[in-house]
């Protein structure tokens, strides 16, 4: 695929080919663990990677290769690596940096289980972590040590959508040598692209916007040739996590309409976001498409749009949330993001509810917080429901 093609012929198009035995338009879903060879020569030679091919699917599968191809045409890369899920994509490509003994920066304002890998796992084998508890750069350069391998980010972050200059990060581990990752799942690279602002490593959990129906697991992990092999022939091949074939088909078929589902999912976003923003029982709404979003600046420059998912304050606490959970009908009450369908949870009484309210607090997670994955119904019908949700 030639690299000079727009992104939405690089979603439709981009690792994919007709078959060259039958002429398949589609990519077969190569559904076999184990590829033969004509003879023990060619097995040789596929096994001491003079020859290109395919062995076992631990080791690469055609359907995969299909898929990564595909996220590192999106991504402006020249290599990915697709996993099991999003965390197996994290814990790989954190992997691939560090050992007993490093250490690592991280945003405190992460996803959960990214959170807690960091925190428990990664300790455990030894390497450090310091979380910052702020969006501001000085803060990540003050963290740094001199065993620092690792800079690691999201932004806009969840639940509070706060909003980090990737520029500004991947200058900074430029210049002190730290490699950059950061978690691009909340905008998909339809809205935002971490590679070309510098960062060295994008992660996705591809279960989100990538997949985009709610019907598959995955992740990715995008970075150079180099890393991308070290990962392919150590840490992913001991680990394991690997991508079933028919997910990949499945995350393969999201793609294609990435770059039409994205736009309607944001322009949703924004008229959600406006309505809740005037609604006289809601607090405060973190969504960084509305002006007075501290990020808004930031996000106009970093991101094509403003992505689908926020947050809102009811007034009343834990019980008025909980509230508006229980009366939505449009709204599914559940976790994940990024699926067609608008989805809610509210962070106290859910993801959030083994952390202690004061470094919930802390966090910005308060009492009466509720998330929105806006999905790609009709905004007036989202609008109408949250309306009658919030008459109480
Ligand atoms: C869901 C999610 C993950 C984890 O992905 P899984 O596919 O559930 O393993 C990581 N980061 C973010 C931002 C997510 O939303």
């Amino acid at each position: 695929m030639q690299k000079n093609y727009q992104f939405e012929t690089l979603a439709v198009h981009a690792g994919e080919a007709p078959c060259s035995v039958t002429g398949a338009l589609d990519t077969p879903i190569y559904q076999s663990t184990t590829f033969a060879s004509a003879n023990s020569e060619e097995m040789a030679a596929l096994y001491g990677e003079q020859k290109p091919g395919y062995m076992y699917t631990r080791y690469g599968n055609p359907t995969l290769r299909a898929l990564e191809e595909k996220i590192a045409a999106l991504e402006g890369s020249e290599a990915a690596l697709v996993t099991a899920s999003g965390m197996a994509a994290i814990s790989t490509a954190i992997l691939g940096y560090v050992r007993a003994g490093d250490h690592v920066v991280a945003a405190r304002s992460l996803y959960g289980a990214t959170y807690h890998f960091l925190d428990r796992t990664l300790r455990r084998l030894g390497t450090s972590v310091t979380f910052v508890g702020s969006s501001r750069t000085e803060d990540f350069e003050k963290a740094i040590q001199p065993n620092t391998r690792l800079i690691y980010f999201e932004t806009p972050t969840n639940p509070v959508l706060d909003v980090l200059d990737i520029r500004a990060l991947a200058q900074l581990g430029r210049s002190r040598g730290i490699p950059t990752m950061m978690d691009n799942t909340f905008a998909s690279p339809a809205l935002q692209q971490p590679l070309r602002l510098g960062v060295t490593t994008v992660v996705h959990s591809a279960t989100k916007y990538l997949c985009g129906h709610g019907d598959a697991m995955g992740g990715a992990i995008v970075g150079s040739k180099e890393y991308i092999s070290l990962l392919l022939h150590e840490v992913h091949r001991d680990f394991g996590g690997v991508l079933s074939p028919f997910n990949a088909w499945l995350i393969l078929r999201g793609i294609r309409t990435l770059h039409l589902r994205m736009p309607a999912h944001c322009a949703n976003a924004q008229k959600v976001a406006e309505f809740l923003s005037r609604h006289p029982k809601v607090e405060r709404v973190n969504y960084p498409g509305l002006p007075q979003h501290p990020g808004h600046e930031l996000a106009k420059r970093q991101m094509k749009a403003f992505g689908a998912m926020m947050s809102f304050e009811v007034k009343g606490g834990y019980e008025a949330g909980a509230k508006v959970m229980d009366r939505v009908q449009i709204f599914a009450r559940a976790a994940s993001l990024g699926d067609t369908r608008s989805l809610i949870v509210h962070s106290a009484s859910t993801s959030h509810r083994a952390v202690p309210p004061e470094k919930r607090l802390a966090i910005g997670i308060t009492d009466g917080l509720v998330r929105l994955s806006v999905g790609i119904e009709a905004a007036e019908d989202l609008i109408a429901d949250l309306h009658q949700a919030l008459d109480f």
